[in-house]
């Protein structure tokens, strides 16, 4: 097998992992640190300061999988490296095809035996537009904040990811391109998690992702997506890079949205809408809204008129996107008739409004269904408790009545 062959192992080869099972490896991830702290590491022990260089372009530029690869090092230092830092926090990795090879989707296995997912979509070139790929990567294994229908949000909260163990999935997914002679254009942290709920090491993988020396991709090109934790957004503003600040809407109605999004429940959606118009205004990027359309739920033409007065004279940008069918839920995504007519009010109000469609429902595309499928299943009592919570709490948001269970735990400050 030659270097640049990607490590394609067969379905269903991953076992499951529903919590961490391993101790994790102490060894932090080459891809993980920054360029001053590895040079700071090879002065320390006596090496010349342009070793650190020849790793960084390794680890970055080539097509090597372990620091053997790197034939540039003398073979003692290979080994020094690689008793010290992991190459690759990433151990195995699992791939799906769908769309007519347009969507790949990986699960991968990290050192404690966690699962977790990064999706790749190809975009093929249009008269008015070039090739796209886009890799849509995790940054937690599970998540805390619990929205119903999303199968991240049913597995739970296992733990945050480490900046290594979110750039390394963007280092596999590009690999993988390279060896076809194309390249990324896009991340966006919308796999599993909550990329503001673990913000120091996602400030510190889009450090290293933008950064010309290592992975070089414009700010502009990366989007983060976030469910609404406020103080997030605010050190967002306040850092200030340029990159796409993505808010998951989903309702504007707080009864409504408590129950979509549990953690409405602390920073409700006036909140949020404020904090995101702020950041649209101090870094000048047009912020987008994502609405998952659930049948019945909130696709109503009240849910409309609520968001477009919710959104009104903002420069803001709105994705209407049916829900992926998930498994353990009582819902079913709006037909496209309802959201057509969903995005015509948004757009008689002024709102720029785009429909979009899920890609790869086949193979379990959205946010954590293949980790979720790994887990193993709930019993089915368990499922029926869940979607009859699920359909007495809708039931009751859409009486107007809010939600008197707290927060989600784990959610904390931000
Ligand atoms: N936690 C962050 C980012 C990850 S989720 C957030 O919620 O924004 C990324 C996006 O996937 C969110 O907009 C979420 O609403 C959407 N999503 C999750 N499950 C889905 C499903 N079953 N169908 C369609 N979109 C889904
Ligand atoms: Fe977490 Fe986002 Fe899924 Fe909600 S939609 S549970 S915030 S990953």
């Amino acid at each position: 097998m030659s270097d640049q062959t990607p490590v394609i192992t067969p379905l269903f080869g991953l076992r499951p992992a529903p919590s961490a099972t391993r101790p994790r490896d102490p060894r932090p991830g080459i891809g993980g640190l920054a360029p001053a702290d590895l040079a700071a590491w090879f002065t320390e022990r006596g090496h010349a300061a342009y070793r650190a260089r020849q790793v960084l372009d390794a680890v970055w530029r080539g097509h090597q999988v372990a620091f053997d690869g790197i034939l540039t090092l003398p073979p003692a230092l290979r080994a020094e490296l690689a008793a010290t830092f992991r190459f690759d926090t990433v151990e195995a990795t699992e791939i799906r095809l769908t769309d007519g090879v347009l969507t790949e989707k990986a699960v991968h296995r990290l050192s404690d035996g966690l699962l977790i997912e990064s999706v790749l979509m190809h975009y093929p070139a249009r008269p008015d537009a070039r090739e796209r790929h886009t890799l849509c990567i995790s940054s937690q294994a599970g998540c805390a904040v619990g929205c119903p229908f999303c199968a991240t949000g049913e597995l739970g909260m296992e733990r945050d990811l480490e900046t290594a163990e979110i750039v390394d999935q963007v280092r596999h997914a590009a690999r993988r391109l390279a060896a076809e002679g194309r390249h990324l254009t896009n991340v966006v942290y919308m796999g599993m998690g909550e990329p503001l709920l673990n913000l120091d090491r996602v400030l510190e993988s889009i450090a290293a992702l933008n950064d010309p020396k290592r992975f070089g991709l414009g700010a502009r090109h990366i989007t983060v997506s976030t469910s609404g934790v406020v103080p997030g957004i605010r050190r967002l503003t306040a850092v200030g890079p340029q990159f796409t600040l993505a808010i998951s809407l989903h309702a504007a109605r707080n009864a409504l949205r408590d129950v979509l999004v549990p953690l409405n429940r602390r920073w409700p959606v006036e909140e949020v809408v404020a904090a995101a118009r702020e950041h649209g205004a101090v870094t000048g990027r047009r912020v987008t809204y994502e609405v998952t359309m659930i049948d019945g739920i909130n696709d109503t033409d009240l849910d409309a008129d609520a968001m477009a007065e919710l959104l009104a004279g903002e420069h803001a940008h709105v994705n209407l996107i049916p829900m992926n069918q998930v498994a353990h839920t009582p819902w079913t995504g709006t037909p496209i008739p309802r959201v057509e007519r969903f995005a015509d009010r948004l757009r008689a109000s002024g709102i720029q409004t785009t429909i979009r469609f899920n890609r790869g429902t086949e193979i379990g595309a959205a946010c954590g269904q293949l980790a979720a499928e790994h887990a193993g299943q709930p019993t089915p009592i368990v499922v029926r408790r869940r979607r009859e919570r699920l359909v007495a709490q809708s039931a009751a948001a859409l009486r107007g009545e809010r939600s008197a269970e707290p927060a989600p735990a784990g959610v904390g400050e931000g």
